[in-house]
């Protein structure tokens, strides 16, 4: 943060300007000191001795044929891998970032958890995705998602702070009403979260109406079930004033059925919210087989008769393993 650094650069004996030099070099994704001309060699040269900045260097990059989504495989500076996605919408480009290398949470149909936690990416991590995707893609992003690998409030601290840096208007500036975080449940980084009384938007994956199916892929909802989670959504939701928008994949015979679709209505009755229905995306470490379009639109249908607003996730980039985590397993191999 700018007044961080400012005292910093005191440290260092030097003027207070510096420090907003540097914080502009910084945000504008500068990968090493030596690129901060205006800052003077000395300087140059005791931040060198004192830091490094992260990097997210382009080590694979898919461009999708089918719309101008664009997959990134990022080496960070100890030689661990991470993906992202960049996506043009109408409105703009919108980048799905990872908040850690792999993850712990366990949910059976996901990629990116498949071997575990490596570890958890720190905040300027998180900004060096973004800047390194705009840099290779001459393209301004405008909208970010927390929905890469990882589970953001498994990482909560180096999340906030990406939060505040990726938002502060003499950084990239981006608004929180601009910004996404998905998470899979975890009660206690909600709770914590709507502390901050932040404009973003929050997700949930809940992908299953109740403790039966959930407990089976989801891990997490031992923990906390979905009566559980749900109250925590809806204290959420009277703190911040923001609707919560549900996850849910549909994976056949799991969890689509018409009865789990009227369960779901009857535990979402009377929330501000939003449910955001997706083809399962099938990957090979099981062998859970994607709702064909037909179950996802009666889905929606019976959704939308009990009143709960519903949209079908478009899908971006598949022929490009665009989903999170599938690209990474791949070449690890
Ligand atoms: N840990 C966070 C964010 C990362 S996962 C979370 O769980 O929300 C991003 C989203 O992709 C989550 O909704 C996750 O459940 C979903 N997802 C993971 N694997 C999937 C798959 N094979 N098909 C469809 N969605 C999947």
């Amino acid at each position: 943060m700018p007044d961080e650094l400012e005292a910093l650069v005191k440290e260092l004996g030097e003027p207070k300007f510096r420090a907003k030099q540097i914080f502009s070099w910084l945000q504008n994704g500068v990968s090493s000191f030596d690129e901060m001309t205006n800052v003077s060699v000395a300087l140059r040269q005791k931040l060198n001795e004192i830091g490094y900045i992260a990097n997210a260097e382009v080590e694979a990059k898919f461009e999708s044929k089918l719309d101008e989504t664009v997959k990134f495989l990022f080496r960070m500076n100890d030689g661990l891998y991470v993906e992202s996605v960049l996506m043009k919408y109408k409105h703009g480009y919108s980048i799905c970032i990872s908040t850690q290398v792999g993850c712990r949470m366990g949910c059976t149909f996901c990629a990116s958890t498949v071997n575990g936690l490596d570890r958890s990416l720190t905040a300027s991590e998180m900004l060096a995705q973004i800047m390194s995707a705009q840099r290779s893609c001459s393209v301004k992003i405008s909208n970010i998602v927390l929905m890469g690998m990882g589970e953001p409030f498994d990482n909560y601290d180096n999340v906030l702070r990406f939060l505040q840096l990726v938002s502060h208007s003499d950084g990239m500036n981006i608004g929180m009403r601009h910004i996404s975080l998905s998470t899979c449940g975890r009660v206690d980084g909600i709770e914590k979260l709507m502390k901050e009384k932040l404009q973003l938007t929050l997700s949930v994956s809940l992908h299953a109406p109740n403790d039966q199916i959930r407990s089976k892929t989801m891990p997490i909802n031992k923990r906390w079930g979905v009566d559980e989670l749900l109250s925590a959504c809806r204290k959420y939701i009277d703190a911040t004033g923001r609707r919560i928008s549900f996850e849910y994949a549909m994976i056949k015979d799991v969890n689509d059925s018409d009865e789990c679709a009227f369960e779901l209505a009857e535990k979402l009755k009377g929330m501000i919210c939003h449910v955001n229905l997706i083809p399962a995306n099938e990957i090979r470490e099981n062998d859970y087989v994607r709702s064909d379009m037909s179950r996802l639109n009666r889905f929606k249908a019976l959704l939308e008769s009990k009143g709960i607003n519903t949209t079908i996730r478009r899908t971006l980039g598949a022929d490009i393993s665009a989903s999170c985590g599938q690209l990474r397993q791949t070449y690890k191999k």
